[in-house]
């Protein structure tokens, strides 16, 4: 029998539509291509529906969303709507809901792309961020006193479980096992003391069950002047949500743009669907423009792919949208000289042509170890 999957979409606000459209073009040819099914359902989430109804997320949307394999979200945010309210309300929702734990950023130059820094090459940029994607300071806990006035006094809070350290350090020692064997500790152990020894305590005694792995410790302040400068150094790199929100978009930028850098909030154990966007935003600036760049979201989609266990139509998704990549004359607006449906289409034709057994080094590729990693229990 087939292998069929639900999918369930968001396009969301501005550019989110488009380019998960064109994403899905390329979801569909990887199917058709390696002999499974993928059946996609809409939900009409985001900003429009939030000025209608007045909620971002209600719980019978997010019982539907359960019911499926996986999500595929364009983006949110729009500036009719109080920046936060769709961020929080439905994208940060979802992530607890679903216990998306592990957020999974690669930061990989593909051939053709030219870095904004000179010192980064394909050959030596290649790396993973894990960020723990539901606690530190996201949790949204705080408060503040005689607001508006000059005495206010704020406070947000930050948590730290070991449940959830465990599950993102966890995960990033299984994927670096499968890489080169290589984990990056990243957080600020010198001035954040009680977070940052329990992280690491959690990456000591994880550590100790993969002898294989070697270990590393950069500081997060540090770690923005590493990555643009050798991120060679780098395989997997483990680390909070804030320092991850802030050094993944840094990697956005060694890596290409905004337009380039895609995103899982994974579920590693499976048991609630894991969520995939690109990592830019709705960009209202470019909306209905067409000159949306739709590759971050066809390697979101890949991503996908890979941790639904389907390795060679992730890998064929990833080689075709780098592939189209490497011949725009520029990564975003008109002078990509094609528009966002167009891509779509020229992604999704090309994914038939690849063979994943001639792309690079497949077995050490993230693609190959997320599908090694892809959780069983909910199939
Ligand atoms: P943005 O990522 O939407 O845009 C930043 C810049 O990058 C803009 O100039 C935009 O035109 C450009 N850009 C982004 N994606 C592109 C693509 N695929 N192709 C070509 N150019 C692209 O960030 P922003 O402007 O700070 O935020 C806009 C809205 O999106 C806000 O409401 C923000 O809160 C929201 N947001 C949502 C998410 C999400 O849904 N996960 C993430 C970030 C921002």
């Amino acid at each position: 029998m087939t292998r069929t999957y639900q999918l369930a979409v968001i396009g969301g606000d501005g550019i989110g539509p488009d380019v998960t459209r064109a994403a899905l073009d390329g979801v569909q040819a990887a199917a058709e291509h390696f002999g499974f099914a993928v059946e996609t359902t809409g939900f009409d989430l985001g900003a429009d529906a939030y000025l209608r109804t007045g909620v971002a997320l209600d719980e019978g949307t997010t019982e539907r969303l359960r019911a499926h394999d996986a999500i595929l979200l364009g983006a949110v945010g729009d500036p009719r709507v109080t920046p936060g309210v769709l961020e929080r309300g439905l994208i940060v929702a979802l992530r607890v809901a679903f216990r998306q734990s592990v957020n999974i950023r690669p930061v990989r130059l593909y051939p053709g792309v030219t870095s904004p820094v000179t010192a980064v090459t394909p050959d030596n940029c290649d790396l993973v961020i894990i960020r723990e994607n539901t606690e530190g300071l996201y949790t949204g806990g705080g408060s503040t006193t005689h607001p508006g006035t000059a005495n206010a006094v704020a406070t947000q809070t930050s948590i730290t479980t070991v449940q959830a350290t465990t599950e993102a350090v966890e995960f990033a020692f299984r994927l670096a096992a499968a890489r080169r064997k290589k984990l990056t500790l990243c957080h600020k152990t010198n001035i954040l003391t009680h977070a940052g020894q329990l992280w690491q305590d959690v990456v000591d005694e994880v550590g100790a069950r993969f002898p294989d792995v070697d270990r590393d410790y950069v500081h997060a302040d540090a770690m923005c002047q590493h990555l643009p400068l050798d991120p060679g150094r780098f395989d997997v790199v483990v680390t909070d949500n804030l320092f991850g929100d802030i050094i993944s978009d840094l990697g956005a930028t060694v890596q290409g743009g905004l337009g380039l850098a895609a995103s899982a909030n994974h579920n590693p154990a499976g048991t609630a669907p894991s969520m995939f966007e690109p990592v830019h935003g709705s960009a209202p600036d470019i909306a209905g423009t067409g000159w949306a760049n739709p590759a971050a979201a066809a390697l979101s989609a890949a991503l996908c792919l890979a941790t639904l266990g389907e390795r060679d139509a992730a890998l064929a998704l990833e080689a075709s949208a780098a592939s189209v990549l490497a011949e725009l004359p520029a990564l975003a607006g008109p002078r990509m000289g094609a528009t966002t449906a167009e891509l779509g289409r020229r992604i999704a034709d090309r994914v038939a042509d690849v063979d994943p057994a001639k792309i690079g080094d497949p077995g050490r590729s993230l693609m190959s170890a997320l599908a090694g990693l892809a959780p069983t229990g909910r199939r």
